[in-house]
Protein backbone atom coordinates (compact mmCIF):
# COMPACT_ATOMS: atom_id res chain seq x y z
CA UNK A 1 0.00 0.00 0.00
CA UNK A 2 3.35 2.32 0.85
CA UNK A 3 4.86 1.27 -1.96
CA UNK A 4 2.17 1.88 -4.13
CA UNK A 5 1.07 5.07 -3.00
CA UNK A 6 5.32 6.41 -2.83
CA UNK A 7 5.12 4.91 -6.37
CA UNK A 8 2.05 7.46 -7.37
CA UNK A 9 3.27 10.29 -5.44
CA UNK A 10 6.54 9.83 -7.44
CA UNK A 11 8.86 9.01 -4.43
CA UNK A 12 9.57 5.80 -5.64
CA UNK A 13 10.38 4.54 -8.80
CA UNK A 14 7.98 1.88 -10.28
CA UNK A 15 8.44 -1.63 -9.80
CA UNK A 16 7.88 -2.06 -13.04
CA UNK A 17 9.34 -1.26 -16.41
CA UNK A 18 8.92 2.62 -17.41
CA UNK A 19 5.65 1.76 -20.06
CA UNK A 20 4.40 5.55 -19.94
CA UNK A 21 6.30 8.36 -18.53
CA UNK A 22 3.18 8.86 -16.30
CA UNK A 23 3.56 7.18 -12.62
CA UNK A 24 0.05 6.02 -13.02
CA UNK A 25 1.42 3.90 -16.05
CA UNK A 26 -0.84 1.00 -14.88
CA UNK A 27 -4.11 3.17 -15.12
CA UNK A 28 -2.94 5.43 -18.28
CA UNK A 29 -2.37 2.72 -20.21
CA UNK A 30 -5.39 0.24 -18.98
CA UNK A 31 -7.67 3.25 -20.24
CA UNK A 32 -5.68 3.99 -22.92
CA UNK A 33 -5.83 0.35 -24.17
CA UNK A 34 -9.93 0.79 -23.43
CA UNK A 35 -9.54 4.00 -25.35
CA UNK A 36 -7.92 2.22 -28.52
CA UNK A 37 -10.81 -0.53 -27.89
CA UNK A 38 -13.45 1.81 -28.06
CA UNK A 39 -11.77 3.93 -30.45
CA UNK A 40 -11.52 0.95 -33.02
CA UNK A 41 -15.05 0.32 -32.61
CA UNK A 42 -16.71 3.17 -32.46
CA UNK A 43 -13.88 5.73 -34.39
CA UNK A 44 -15.76 8.66 -32.60
CA UNK A 45 -13.40 9.25 -28.89
CA UNK A 46 -10.63 11.20 -28.91
CA UNK A 47 -7.79 10.25 -26.10
CA UNK A 48 -8.09 13.41 -24.54
CA UNK A 49 -11.82 12.33 -23.02
CA UNK A 50 -10.27 10.52 -21.00
CA UNK A 51 -7.38 12.74 -19.99
CA UNK A 52 -7.47 12.36 -15.67
CA UNK A 53 -4.75 13.71 -13.55
CA UNK A 54 -2.57 11.85 -11.36
CA UNK A 55 -4.42 12.68 -8.35
CA UNK A 56 -7.43 11.87 -10.06
CA UNK A 57 -6.17 8.27 -10.90
CA UNK A 58 -4.40 7.64 -7.68
CA UNK A 59 -8.41 7.87 -6.23
CA UNK A 60 -9.82 5.74 -8.88
CA UNK A 61 -7.47 2.99 -8.51
CA UNK A 62 -7.31 3.36 -3.99
CA UNK A 63 -11.32 3.57 -4.19
CA UNK A 64 -12.08 1.04 -7.01
CA UNK A 65 -14.67 -2.06 -5.41
CA UNK A 66 -12.78 -3.97 -8.33
CA UNK A 67 -9.53 -5.88 -7.79
CA UNK A 68 -6.60 -4.04 -10.01
CA UNK A 69 -3.47 -6.26 -10.59
CA UNK A 70 -0.60 -5.99 -12.89
CA UNK A 71 1.32 -8.56 -13.74
CA UNK A 72 4.60 -8.87 -15.51
CA UNK A 73 5.47 -12.07 -18.12
CA UNK A 74 7.06 -14.20 -15.21
CA UNK A 75 3.45 -14.34 -13.49
CA UNK A 76 4.60 -11.55 -10.37
CA UNK A 77 2.06 -8.96 -9.11
CA UNK A 78 3.53 -5.86 -9.61
CA UNK A 79 0.77 -3.49 -8.39
CA UNK A 80 -2.03 -4.55 -6.56
CA UNK A 81 -4.91 -2.14 -4.75
CA UNK A 82 -6.89 -1.74 -1.87
CA UNK A 83 -9.23 -3.74 -2.87
CA UNK A 84 -7.28 -7.27 -2.88
CA UNK A 85 -7.65 -7.26 0.77
CA UNK A 86 -11.41 -7.38 0.87
CA UNK A 87 -10.90 -10.20 -1.72
CA UNK A 88 -8.28 -12.02 0.03
CA UNK A 89 -7.78 -11.14 3.77
CA UNK A 90 -3.99 -10.57 2.77
CA UNK A 91 -2.37 -6.79 2.65
CA UNK A 92 -1.59 -5.08 -0.83
CA UNK A 93 1.65 -4.75 -0.52
CA UNK A 94 2.34 -8.93 0.83
CA UNK A 95 1.34 -9.34 -2.42
CA UNK A 96 4.24 -7.15 -4.82
CA UNK A 97 7.06 -9.35 -6.63
CA UNK A 98 5.10 -12.51 -5.35
CA UNK A 99 3.55 -14.64 -8.14
CA UNK A 100 0.00 -16.41 -7.09
CA UNK A 101 2.05 -19.69 -6.53
CA UNK A 102 4.63 -17.84 -3.86
CA UNK A 103 1.15 -16.13 -2.42
CA UNK A 104 -0.28 -20.20 -1.50
CA UNK A 105 -3.23 -19.71 -3.79
CA UNK A 106 -4.81 -22.71 -4.88
CA UNK A 107 -2.63 -25.08 -8.02
CA UNK A 108 -5.95 -24.90 -10.02
CA UNK A 109 -6.22 -21.07 -9.22
CA UNK A 110 -2.66 -20.16 -10.41
CA UNK A 111 -2.68 -22.09 -13.31
CA UNK A 112 -5.97 -20.69 -14.61
CA UNK A 113 -4.18 -17.48 -14.38
CA UNK A 114 -0.81 -18.41 -15.69
CA UNK A 115 -2.78 -19.94 -18.72
CA UNK A 116 -4.19 -16.17 -19.08
CA UNK A 117 -1.64 -14.24 -18.82
CA UNK A 118 0.35 -16.19 -21.24
CA UNK A 119 -2.42 -15.74 -23.73
CA UNK A 120 -2.44 -12.42 -23.17
CA UNK A 121 0.91 -11.90 -23.78
CA UNK A 122 1.63 -13.85 -26.88
CA UNK A 123 -1.50 -12.73 -28.67
CA UNK A 124 -1.78 -9.55 -27.44
CA UNK A 125 -5.66 -9.45 -27.34
CA UNK A 126 -7.82 -9.31 -24.06
CA UNK A 127 -9.34 -12.04 -23.05
CA UNK A 128 -12.10 -12.51 -19.48
CA UNK A 129 -12.45 -15.02 -17.09
CA UNK A 130 -14.97 -16.24 -14.93
CA UNK A 131 -13.41 -17.78 -11.36
CA UNK A 132 -14.67 -18.96 -7.92
CA UNK A 133 -12.91 -17.43 -5.10
CA UNK A 134 -12.59 -18.96 -1.46
CA UNK A 135 -12.65 -15.63 0.47
CA UNK A 136 -12.54 -14.38 3.98
CA UNK A 137 -16.29 -14.03 3.95
CA UNK A 138 -17.18 -17.16 2.19
CA UNK A 139 -16.75 -18.43 -1.62
CA UNK A 140 -17.53 -15.86 -4.57
CA UNK A 141 -17.28 -15.81 -8.17
CA UNK A 142 -15.09 -13.39 -9.64
CA UNK A 143 -14.85 -12.07 -13.51
CA UNK A 144 -11.57 -10.59 -14.73
CA UNK A 145 -10.55 -8.94 -18.02
CA UNK A 146 -7.30 -8.83 -18.89
CA UNK A 147 -5.36 -6.48 -20.86
CA UNK A 148 -1.97 -6.57 -22.72
CA UNK A 149 0.17 -3.28 -21.89
CA UNK A 150 2.61 -2.58 -24.54
CA UNK A 151 5.78 -1.35 -25.14
CA UNK A 152 7.82 -1.10 -28.15
CA UNK A 153 5.23 -3.01 -29.50
CA UNK A 154 5.54 -6.27 -27.17
CA UNK A 155 3.26 -7.45 -24.49
CA UNK A 156 5.38 -5.91 -21.18
CA UNK A 157 3.12 -6.47 -18.56
CA UNK A 158 -1.15 -7.37 -18.14
CA UNK A 159 -3.32 -5.52 -16.48
CA UNK A 160 -6.12 -7.05 -14.65
CA UNK A 161 -9.34 -6.09 -13.40
CA UNK A 162 -11.89 -8.31 -11.30
CA UNK A 163 -15.35 -7.76 -10.29
CA UNK A 164 -17.21 -9.35 -7.86
CA UNK A 165 -20.32 -10.72 -9.67
CA UNK A 166 -21.90 -13.17 -6.80
CA UNK A 167 -24.78 -11.63 -6.54
CA UNK A 168 -25.51 -11.40 -10.05
CA UNK A 169 -24.63 -14.80 -10.45
CA UNK A 170 -26.96 -15.57 -7.92
CA UNK A 171 -29.78 -13.44 -9.92
CA UNK A 172 -29.38 -15.12 -13.10
CA UNK A 173 -29.83 -18.82 -10.94
CA UNK A 174 -32.80 -17.59 -9.68
CA UNK A 175 -34.41 -16.33 -12.65
CA UNK A 176 -33.71 -19.60 -14.33
CA UNK A 177 -34.94 -21.28 -11.71
CA UNK A 178 -38.06 -19.33 -11.51
CA UNK A 179 -38.58 -19.79 -15.54
CA UNK A 180 -37.73 -23.89 -15.14
CA UNK A 181 -40.80 -24.02 -12.79
CA UNK A 182 -43.06 -21.49 -14.28
CA UNK A 183 -42.57 -23.85 -17.56
CA UNK A 184 -42.97 -27.65 -15.99
CA UNK A 185 -45.79 -25.89 -13.92
CA UNK A 186 -47.24 -24.42 -17.99
CA UNK A 187 -46.75 -27.91 -19.33
CA UNK A 188 -49.83 -29.89 -17.38
CA UNK A 189 -52.16 -27.52 -17.70
CA UNK A 190 -51.63 -27.06 -21.58
CA UNK A 191 -51.28 -31.22 -22.13
CA UNK A 192 -54.88 -31.32 -20.29
CA UNK A 193 -56.21 -28.50 -22.78
CA UNK A 194 -54.93 -30.40 -25.72
CA UNK A 195 -56.17 -33.76 -24.64
CA UNK A 196 -59.80 -31.61 -23.95
CA UNK A 197 -59.75 -30.40 -27.04
CA UNK A 198 -59.14 -33.26 -28.88
CA UNK A 199 -61.91 -35.20 -27.08
CA UNK A 200 -64.21 -32.69 -28.10
CA UNK A 201 -63.05 -32.67 -31.63
CA UNK A 202 -63.76 -36.23 -32.11
CA UNK A 203 -67.34 -35.60 -30.35
CA UNK A 204 -68.22 -32.86 -33.02
CA UNK A 205 -66.91 -34.76 -35.55
CA UNK A 206 -68.97 -37.68 -34.86
CA UNK A 207 -72.70 -35.51 -33.87
CA UNK A 208 -71.73 -33.55 -37.66
CA UNK A 209 -71.09 -30.08 -36.15
CA UNK A 210 -68.48 -29.21 -38.90
CA UNK A 211 -67.96 -25.95 -38.23
CA UNK A 212 -67.28 -26.72 -34.28
CA UNK A 213 -64.76 -29.59 -34.98
CA UNK A 214 -63.08 -26.65 -37.41
CA UNK A 215 -62.55 -24.12 -34.62
CA UNK A 216 -61.40 -26.92 -32.37
CA UNK A 217 -58.96 -28.36 -34.84
CA UNK A 218 -57.49 -24.88 -35.06
CA UNK A 219 -57.19 -24.47 -31.21
CA UNK A 220 -55.39 -27.67 -31.50
CA UNK A 221 -53.14 -26.19 -33.43
CA UNK A 222 -52.44 -23.27 -31.34
CA UNK A 223 -52.06 -25.24 -28.12
CA UNK A 224 -49.45 -27.19 -29.77
CA UNK A 225 -47.30 -23.88 -30.76
CA UNK A 226 -47.72 -23.15 -27.33
CA UNK A 227 -46.68 -26.81 -25.95
CA UNK A 228 -43.41 -25.90 -29.05
CA UNK A 229 -42.97 -22.64 -27.43
CA UNK A 230 -42.71 -24.42 -23.64
CA UNK A 231 -40.31 -26.65 -24.36
CA UNK A 232 -37.96 -24.49 -26.50
CA UNK A 233 -37.87 -22.27 -23.42
CA UNK A 234 -37.17 -25.32 -21.17
CA UNK A 235 -34.56 -26.66 -23.23
CA UNK A 236 -32.77 -23.32 -23.59
CA UNK A 237 -32.75 -23.42 -19.58
CA UNK A 238 -31.22 -27.04 -19.92
CA UNK A 239 -28.79 -25.99 -22.15
CA UNK A 240 -27.52 -22.77 -20.06
CA UNK A 241 -27.35 -25.06 -17.03
CA UNK A 242 -25.47 -28.38 -18.78
CA UNK A 243 -28.30 -30.16 -17.83
CA UNK A 244 -30.36 -30.83 -21.55
CA UNK A 245 -29.58 -34.86 -21.10
CA UNK A 246 -29.37 -37.21 -23.74
CA UNK A 247 -30.51 -40.71 -23.81
CA UNK A 248 -28.54 -42.18 -26.28
CA UNK A 249 -29.49 -45.48 -28.47
CA UNK A 250 -28.54 -47.01 -31.54
CA UNK A 251 -30.92 -46.44 -34.83
CA UNK A 252 -31.10 -46.31 -38.10
CA UNK A 253 -30.02 -43.04 -39.39
CA UNK A 254 -31.92 -43.15 -42.43
CA UNK A 255 -34.71 -44.84 -41.18
CA UNK A 256 -35.31 -41.88 -38.67
CA UNK A 257 -35.06 -38.97 -41.61
CA UNK A 258 -37.26 -41.11 -43.43
CA UNK A 259 -39.67 -40.41 -40.70
CA UNK A 260 -39.76 -37.16 -40.03
CA UNK A 261 -39.75 -35.98 -43.84
CA UNK A 262 -43.15 -38.12 -43.59
CA UNK A 263 -43.92 -35.91 -40.98
CA UNK A 264 -43.49 -32.70 -42.00
CA UNK A 265 -44.68 -33.90 -45.48
CA UNK A 266 -48.26 -34.55 -43.59
CA UNK A 267 -48.38 -31.40 -42.58
CA UNK A 268 -46.71 -28.86 -45.07
CA UNK A 269 -48.29 -30.74 -48.28
CA UNK A 270 -47.67 -27.98 -50.37
CA UNK A 271 -44.02 -28.28 -50.63
CA UNK A 272 -42.29 -30.74 -52.26
CA UNK A 273 -40.14 -32.51 -50.23
CA UNK A 274 -37.09 -34.65 -51.06
CA UNK A 275 -34.52 -37.33 -50.00
CA UNK A 276 -31.06 -37.98 -51.54
CA UNK A 277 -29.05 -40.53 -51.03
CA UNK A 278 -28.39 -43.05 -48.29
CA UNK A 279 -26.02 -43.31 -45.38
CA UNK A 280 -26.69 -47.11 -44.55
CA UNK A 281 -25.81 -46.40 -41.11
CA UNK A 282 -27.05 -47.15 -37.87
CA UNK A 283 -26.00 -43.92 -35.07
CA UNK A 284 -25.36 -44.07 -31.28
CA UNK A 285 -27.09 -40.77 -30.67
CA UNK A 286 -30.57 -39.67 -28.54
CA UNK A 287 -33.67 -40.36 -31.41
CA UNK A 288 -36.05 -37.96 -29.84
CA UNK A 289 -33.30 -35.09 -29.68
CA UNK A 290 -31.59 -35.88 -33.31
CA UNK A 291 -35.68 -35.80 -34.80
CA UNK A 292 -36.03 -32.63 -33.34
CA UNK A 293 -33.06 -31.22 -35.04
CA UNK A 294 -34.20 -32.02 -38.60
CA UNK A 295 -37.88 -31.52 -37.51
CA UNK A 296 -36.90 -27.79 -36.84
CA UNK A 297 -34.11 -27.35 -40.31
CA UNK A 298 -37.09 -28.47 -41.90
CA UNK A 299 -39.63 -26.15 -40.46
CA UNK A 300 -37.29 -22.98 -41.18
CA UNK A 301 -36.72 -24.09 -44.82
CA UNK A 302 -40.51 -24.15 -44.72
CA UNK A 303 -41.17 -20.61 -43.21
CA UNK A 304 -37.91 -19.22 -44.60
CA UNK A 305 -38.99 -20.11 -48.45
CA UNK A 306 -41.77 -19.04 -50.46
CA UNK A 307 -44.85 -21.59 -51.08
CA UNK A 308 -44.51 -25.10 -52.97
CA UNK A 309 -40.84 -24.45 -53.13
CA UNK A 310 -38.84 -27.40 -53.12
CA UNK A 311 -36.71 -29.00 -49.97
CA UNK A 312 -33.83 -31.21 -50.38
CA UNK A 313 -32.85 -33.36 -47.79
CA UNK A 314 -29.50 -35.03 -48.41
CA UNK A 315 -27.13 -37.39 -45.95
CA UNK A 316 -24.29 -39.17 -46.99
CA UNK A 317 -21.65 -40.58 -44.21
CA UNK A 318 -18.14 -41.87 -44.49
CA UNK A 319 -15.97 -43.55 -41.67
CA UNK A 320 -15.83 -41.14 -39.42
CA UNK A 321 -19.25 -39.41 -39.49
CA UNK A 322 -23.10 -39.65 -41.01
CA UNK A 323 -23.87 -35.92 -42.60
CA UNK A 324 -27.10 -34.65 -43.47
CA UNK A 325 -28.35 -31.41 -45.30
CA UNK A 326 -31.44 -29.34 -45.32
CA UNK A 327 -31.54 -27.14 -48.56
CA UNK A 328 -34.23 -24.84 -49.69
CA UNK A 329 -34.58 -22.12 -52.56
CA UNK A 330 -36.05 -19.46 -49.68
CA UNK A 331 -34.68 -16.06 -48.82
CA UNK A 332 -31.59 -17.04 -47.70
CA UNK A 333 -28.92 -15.37 -44.62
CA UNK A 334 -26.91 -12.12 -44.83
CA UNK A 335 -23.34 -13.30 -44.97
CA UNK A 336 -22.75 -10.86 -41.17
CA UNK A 337 -25.47 -13.05 -39.77
CA UNK A 338 -24.57 -16.97 -40.55
CA UNK A 339 -22.82 -17.05 -37.20
CA UNK A 340 -25.44 -15.56 -35.23
CA UNK A 341 -28.07 -17.55 -36.02
CA UNK A 342 -27.00 -20.08 -33.74
CA UNK A 343 -27.30 -17.67 -31.33
CA UNK A 344 -29.52 -18.21 -27.87
CA UNK A 345 -32.86 -15.58 -29.24
CA UNK A 346 -31.30 -14.35 -32.11
CA UNK A 347 -32.92 -13.65 -35.04
CA UNK A 348 -31.74 -12.18 -38.49
CA UNK A 349 -32.71 -7.97 -38.52
CA UNK A 350 -34.38 -8.17 -42.07
CA UNK A 351 -36.38 -11.38 -40.99
CA UNK A 352 -37.98 -9.66 -38.01
CA UNK A 353 -40.64 -7.57 -39.84
CA UNK A 354 -42.19 -10.39 -42.49
CA UNK A 355 -42.23 -13.45 -40.14
CA UNK A 356 -42.62 -11.72 -36.94
CA UNK A 357 -43.51 -15.27 -34.68
CA UNK A 358 -40.72 -16.87 -33.94
CA UNK A 359 -37.91 -17.01 -30.85
CA UNK A 360 -34.81 -17.28 -32.18
CA UNK A 361 -34.19 -20.55 -29.76
CA UNK A 362 -34.42 -23.26 -32.36
CA UNK A 363 -31.17 -23.08 -34.08
CA UNK A 364 -29.69 -22.30 -30.47
CA UNK A 365 -31.39 -25.37 -29.32
CA UNK A 366 -30.33 -27.78 -32.56
CA UNK A 367 -26.64 -26.85 -32.15
CA UNK A 368 -26.52 -27.37 -28.41
CA UNK A 369 -27.85 -30.79 -29.24
CA UNK A 370 -25.68 -31.79 -32.20
CA UNK A 371 -22.56 -30.32 -30.35
CA UNK A 372 -23.70 -32.63 -27.33
CA UNK A 373 -23.64 -35.74 -29.72
CA UNK A 374 -19.82 -34.09 -30.26
CA UNK A 375 -20.80 -33.06 -33.87
CA UNK A 376 -20.86 -29.89 -36.10
CA UNK A 377 -23.46 -27.79 -37.58
CA UNK A 378 -23.21 -25.12 -39.65
CA UNK A 379 -25.34 -23.56 -42.62
CA UNK A 380 -24.12 -22.25 -46.20
CA UNK A 381 -26.54 -19.57 -47.98
CA UNK A 382 -27.23 -17.09 -50.61
CA UNK A 383 -29.34 -14.13 -50.23
CA UNK A 384 -32.58 -14.88 -52.32
CA UNK A 385 -30.98 -18.42 -53.53
CA UNK A 386 -31.81 -20.01 -50.57
CA UNK A 387 -30.11 -21.95 -47.56
CA UNK A 388 -28.28 -25.62 -46.71
CA UNK A 389 -28.07 -26.46 -43.23
CA UNK A 390 -25.57 -28.92 -42.47
CA UNK A 391 -25.05 -31.48 -39.24
CA UNK A 392 -22.49 -34.37 -38.39
CA UNK A 393 -22.77 -37.09 -35.94
CA UNK A 394 -19.99 -38.97 -35.47
CA UNK A 395 -19.82 -42.82 -35.92
CA UNK A 396 -17.97 -44.87 -33.06
P1 LIG B 1 -36.88 -18.73 -35.25
O1 LIG B 1 -36.99 -19.27 -36.66
O2 LIG B 1 -37.90 -19.29 -34.33
O3 LIG B 1 -36.79 -17.26 -35.20
P2 LIG B 1 -34.32 -20.16 -35.23
O4 LIG B 1 -33.30 -20.25 -34.15
O5 LIG B 1 -34.84 -21.44 -35.77
O6 LIG B 1 -35.50 -19.25 -34.64
O7 LIG B 1 -33.69 -19.32 -36.41
C1 LIG B 1 -32.99 -18.12 -36.13
C2 LIG B 1 -33.09 -17.17 -37.30
O8 LIG B 1 -32.34 -17.70 -38.41
C3 LIG B 1 -34.51 -17.00 -37.82
O9 LIG B 1 -35.17 -15.97 -37.13
C4 LIG B 1 -34.27 -16.66 -39.29
O10 LIG B 1 -34.08 -15.26 -39.42
C5 LIG B 1 -32.97 -17.36 -39.64
N1 LIG B 1 -33.19 -18.63 -40.38
C6 LIG B 1 -33.25 -19.88 -39.88
N2 LIG B 1 -33.44 -20.79 -40.84
C7 LIG B 1 -33.50 -20.11 -42.00
C8 LIG B 1 -33.67 -20.48 -43.38
N3 LIG B 1 -33.84 -21.75 -43.76
N4 LIG B 1 -33.67 -19.49 -44.30
C9 LIG B 1 -33.50 -18.20 -43.95
N5 LIG B 1 -33.33 -17.78 -42.66
C10 LIG B 1 -33.34 -18.72 -41.71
Amino acid sequence: MKTAKRVFEGRQTPPWPNIMKCKHAFLMDGLSAQNRVSSAKAGKYKSSAFKLSKKDLLAVAENAPDVICRFDKKFRLLFVNPAIELATGVPPKAFINKTTRQLGMPEEHSAIWEEQISRVVSTGAQVSHEFPFLTPSGLRFFQTILVPEFSGGVVRTVLTVSRDITEKKELERRKEETFCFVGHELKTPVTSLKLVTQILQRKMVRVGNRLMAEDLARMDKQIDKMTNIISDLLDTTRLEHGSLKLQKEEFDFDELVKEVVEEIRKSSPSHKIKIVGKTRKSVSADRLRIAQVLTNLMSNAIRYCSDKSQIIVSVSSDLKVVTCSVQDFGIGIPAGQKKRIFERFYRVKEHEQKFQSGLGLGLYISSGIIKGHGGKIWVKSKIGAGSTFFFTLPLK
